[in-house]
C-alpha cells in the first residue's frame, strides 16, 4: 500500500516528506520514530468525502425552507459573485483616500436603507439582527442618560423575538412583559397599566411574530411618546411591509433591519450577517462611530458623533453582505415591493389552504409568516408539533420553526417567503394535508419519522444531558 510517505505517491496530494528544511532544533528523544497514522486517501477521496458530507445538510437549494421568522429565500448567486470582486477586496486599514469606492457603495447603501425605512440617519456596523437590537438599546440608554432621565424599564409584548429581551437586559434595563389580546396583538390597556416615568422604550415587531400587523400602532406610539419614551422597532423581517409602509410613519424612533434576511444574504449556522440600525433625528447623534458621509467630493468616516455610544464594530463591518444588499437593491429597484407582495400572498394563500387541516388560534389576515398550531392532532391523535415536524423530513422539507412564539401552544410558524412559485406551495399544501391524514390513519409512523434521513429520530434529552462531540470512525 502507498503511504504518504512513499516518494513515488507524487500525484495524490500533497507529500510531507517533500520539505528539504532539516528539523534538528528538536531534542532527539522527541522526534517521531513511527508514521503519523494519516488517512491514507488522494485528493479525489478527500473531495468526495466532503462532497458526501454536504449532501447530508439540507438547504434552500434542496428544496422548500419555510423556517418562520427566519426568511430562508433564494438569495441570487450573483450577488456573491459581486461581493468577492476583487476590487471589494480591500485591507482593513485602508485610508479613505483609498477606499473611495467601497465607502460610495457605504453610502449609497445608506441613502436606500434610509428611504425604505423612512428613518433620517443610520448605521452599517452591527454584524447580526441582535447586534443591532443592542445597539439600538444603548442609543436609546445613552439618550436618555444625556437628559438626564433615569428611566430603567424597556416593555415588551410576550410576543416578541427572544433576542428583544436580552438585548435590552444586556443594555441595562429590566423588561416588562405585556399580554397580547385575543386578536393577537398588543392589548392597550395592558401597555396603559405600565406606563409610568420608569419607561424608556417599547420594542416592537410589526407585524409580530404572529405574523399580524399591529393595527393600533399609531395609538401605541402616541401614548408612547406622551409618556416621553420611546420606541424600538425590530425590522428583522423587513419583506413584511418594505414598500408599503414604513417604521417612520408608524412613530418608531429606532428599527434594525437583517441586511441576511429581507436583503439576500443567505444566512444560519453563524454565518456573517449585518444589522443595521437606523433612527430619527432625535437619536442621529448617538449612533456608532464612525458614520459614513459625503462632502460633496469624497466620501468619509466621519468619528466627529456628537453623543456616539461608540464604535460597535471593527473597520468595514461585514462588508460582503453590505455588497450582497446593495446588489439586491439595485437589482430589485422599483420592483423592491414586489417582494413584499408576494411573501404577503404567499403566506396568506399557504394559511387559507391549511387552515382546514390544522388549528389556526388566531384566523386574521397575516402578512409574511402565520402561526397554525398541531393541537387537534395532538388531541386526537396523540402527535405533537415535533412529530410533524420530523415527518416533513422524510418529505424533502425543512420543518418550519416550532414552538414558538411562544403564547402559542404546539406552534409551526410558517414563513414561504416571496421567492417560492405556486407550483411549490401547493406541493407544501399537499405534504401538510398528507400528514394530517397520516397522523389518523397511520399514526405510529409519523411518532417515529423521520425513517429517511441520514440520522433517525434522536433521543433529543439525552443529546443535550450527555452530547458525544467524539468521533470515532
Ligand atoms: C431573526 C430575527 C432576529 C435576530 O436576528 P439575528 O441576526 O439572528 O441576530 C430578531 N428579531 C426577529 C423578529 C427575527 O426574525
Amino acid at each position: 500500500m502507498k503511504t504518504i510517505f512513499d516518494k513515488s505517491n507524487k500525484t495524490d496530494g500533497i507529500n510531507l516528506t517533500d520539505s528539504t528544511d532539516k528539523i534538528d532544533f528538536l531534542p532527539e528523544n522527541l522526534l517521531r520514530t513511527r508514521e503519523v497514522g494519516l488517512p491514507q486517501v488522494s485528493e479525489l477521496d478527500v473531495m468526495r468525502h466532503y462532497k458526501e458530507l454536504s449532501d447530508l445538510n439540507f438547504c434552500i437549494e434542496n428544496g422548500f425552507y419555510p423556517l418562520g421568522s427566519c426568511t430562508m429565500k433564494y438569495n441570487p448567486k450573483v450577488n456573491e459573485f459581486l461581493s468577492s470582486l476583487e476590487e471589494f477586496n480591500i485591507h482593513p486599514e485602508t485610508c479613505d483616500g483609498s477606499a473611495q469606492g467601497s465607502l460610495k457603495l457605504m453610502y449609497d447603501l445608506q441613502k436606500a436603507l434610509l428611504e425604505v425605512t423612512g428613518m433620517d440617519a443610520i448605521t452599517l456596523q452591527p454584524s447580526a439582527g441582535a447586534h443591532g437590537e443592542l445597539t439600538g438599546m444603548m442609543i436609546i440608554k445613552k439618550y436618555f442618560d444625556i437628559k438626564g432621565e433615569n428611566r430603567t424599564k424597556v416593555i415588551i409584548p410576550d410576543s416578541a423575538h427572544g433576542t428583544n429581551p436580552a438585548s435590552a437586559k444586556m443594555a441595562g434595563f429590566d423588561i416588562v412583559e405585556i399580554k397580547s389580546n385575543n386578536k393577537g396583538q398588543v392589548d392597550i390597556e395592558s401597555l396603559k397599566a405600565v406606563l409610568n416615568d420608569d419607561v424608556a422604550a417599547i420594542m416592537m415587531t410589526n407585524p409580530n411574530t404572529l405574523g399580524i400587523f399591529e393595527e393600533n400602532v399609531k395609538e401605541i406610539s402616541d401614548l408612547m411618546h406622551a409618556n416621553g419614551s420611546l420606541l424600538y422597532y425590530d425590522g428583522a423581517n423587513f419583506n413584511a411591509i418594505m414598500g408599503y409602509t414604513n417604521p417612520k410613519l408608524m412613530g418608531f424612533d429606532v428599527v434594525h433591519l437583517n441586511l441576511h434576511k429581507t436583503f439576500s444574504t443567505p444566512h444560519g449556522g453563524g454565518g456573517p450577517g449585518a444589522g443595521v440600525v437606523a433612527v430619527n433625528d432625535k437619536l442621529k447623534d448617538y449612533l456608532p462611530k464612525p458614520v459614513i458621509n459625503f462632502d460633496g467630493q469624497k466620501y468619509f468616516r466621519n468619528y466627529d458623533v456628537k453623543f456616539s455610544i461608540g464604535s460597535v464594530k471593527d473597520y468595514f463591518g461585514n462588508f460582503s453582505v453590505l455588497v450582497k444588499a446593495y446588489a439586491y437593491i439595485l437589482l430589485m429597484g422599483k420592483n423592491l415591493k414586489n417582494a413584499t407582495e408576494n411573501a404577503v400572498l404567499n403566506a396568506n394563500y399557504l394559511k387559507e389552504k391549511l387552515k382546514k387541516y390544522y388549528n389556526l388560534p388566531y384566523d386574521e389576515p397575516c402578512m409574511h409568516e402565520f402561526v397554525i398550531t398541531g393541537e387537534k392532532q395532538k388531541e386526537e391523535n396523540g402527535i405533537s408539533t415535533l412529530n410533524i415536524a420530523k415527518a416533513l423530513m422524510d418529505k424533502n422539507t425543512h420543518p418550519p420553526t416550532v414552538y414558538f412564539p411562544l403564547i402559542v401552544h404546539e406552534a409551526l410558524m410558517i414563513e414561504p417567503t416571496e421567492s417560492e412559485n405556486k407550483e411549490v406551495l401547493d406541493e407544501f399544501i399537499n405534504t401538510m394535508i398528507e400528514i394530517a391524514n397520516e397522523c389518523k390513519t397511520n399514526p405510529q409512523d409519523v411518532l417515529e419519522a423521520p425513517h429517511l434521513t441520514p440520522v433517525k429520530k434522536i433521543d433529543e434529552v439525552t443529546a443535550a444531558r450527555h452530547p458525544d462531540l467524539c468521533y470515532k470512525g
